[in-house]
């Protein structure tokens, strides 16, 4: 299994790319697919950069558009039990807006995705186990946004200057958020619907919003051996990031800029963070952003970190595609 040991040479950061089908309106509009997925299954990915020119990228897994729900969670599923086991995890998604970040993570009803993936196989395991642990689970939903910390989950009218804090070595929280308790997948269920509601609130374009912002699920687990007494805690971040797209220069301006800059200054310091861990660097640069803060006890130490980077097939992100997986190369 991919991440069985604790420590093995590569370390605890995996990379999985996951390729979205041409959508119907690049078919229509008669745009090519420049994704070679002949050496997929050894982790091997082509891109077509023009003419016969092709380069090729290294992954710890390699989705082709026919990979479904299923089999992208079957590869995750043993981060799950790490999380049971007592270590802090982060799943998050990478790449352009429209190549499947949230799709991966949130899925739809039909087709769900790693989050509701994760929280089902944690509740039947945590059951599995019940006569050796207690397990208790709360999740929180936050949005990060222009370097600002939104609880979703909050029902107060007035919302909070929310802020990061480490309350001991090694366990960084944000006080006042709000830390739903859940029993089971359909409580989850619920909460991840609040959350979402309220991610809606106050944006006139849902989508456009949500691609500016990183959705950040955070799920708590207090373990209790009942054999022998001992307590642990452990915390898994599920993140659909914001679009890693670079915009027109002539689309930047006012509230866009300081949009664009924010998203690009919390990917960089994402990429930074990862690579530095990868490095086994010194100095782990957390604290310039708020999402690197906020993920600060899941990246890193004895914890798991699992990046898909999300692409589209089409000739026409071309650009973005490379940029997505340079990105991911550099972390990995
Ligand atoms: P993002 O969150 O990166 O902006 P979305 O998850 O919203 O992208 O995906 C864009 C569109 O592509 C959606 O209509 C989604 O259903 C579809 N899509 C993405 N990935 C897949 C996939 N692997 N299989 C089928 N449809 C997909
Ligand atoms: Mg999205």
């Amino acid at each position: 299994r991919l991440f069985n040991q604790v420590q093995d040479a590569k370390g605890n950061i995996r990379v999985f790319c996951r390729c979205r089908p041409l959508s119907k309106e690049e078919v229509s509009a008669g745009y090519a697919t420049i994704v070679d997925f002949d050496a997929a299954k050894d982790g091997e990915l082509g891109i077509f950069t023009g003419g016969p020119m092709k380069k090729t990228f290294k992954f710890d897994r390699v989705y082709t558009p026919k990979d479904d729900q299923t089999a992208v969670f079957e590869d995750a599923s043993s981060l799950v039990i790490s999380v049971l086991d007592g270590y802090n995890v982060c799943i998050f998604a990478y790449g352009q807006t429209g190549t499947g970040k949230t799709f991966t993570m949130e899925g739809t009803e039909q087709n769900r995705g790693v989050n509701y993936r994760t929280l089902d196989q944690l509740f039947k395991i945590a059951k599995d186990r019940s006569e050796t642990f207690t397990y208790n689970i709360s999740v929180s939903v936050l949005e990060v946004y222009n370097e600002q910390i939104r609880d979703l989950l909050s029902t107060s009218p007035i919302s909070k200057k929310l802020e990061i804090r480490q309350a001991s070595e090694g366990v960084h929280h944000v006080p006042g958020i709000v830390e739903a308790k859940v029993e089971n997948i359909k409580e989850v269920w619920d909460v991840l619907q609040a959350g979402s509601n309220a991610r809606a609130v106050g944006s006139n374009n849902v989508n456009e919003h949500s691609s500016r912002s990183h959705c950040m699920l955070s799920i708590m687990v207090r373990a209790k051996n009942l054999l022998n007494g001992e307590c642990t805690k452990s915390k898994l971040w599920l993140v659909d990031l914001a679009g890693s797209e670079r915009l027109a220069k002539t689309e930047v301006q006012g509230e866009r800029l300081k949009e664009a800059q924010n998203i690009n200054r919390s990917l960089s310091a994402l990429g930074d963070v990862i690579s530095a861990l990868a490095s086994k660097s010194s100095h782990i640069p957390y604290r310039n952003s708020k999402l690197t803060h906020l993920l600060q006890d899941s990246l890193g130490g004895e914890s798991k970190t699992l990046m898909f980077v999300q692409i589209s097939p089409s000739e026409h992100d071309l650009g973005e595609t490379i940029s997505s997986l340079n990105f991911a190369t550099r972390v990995r």
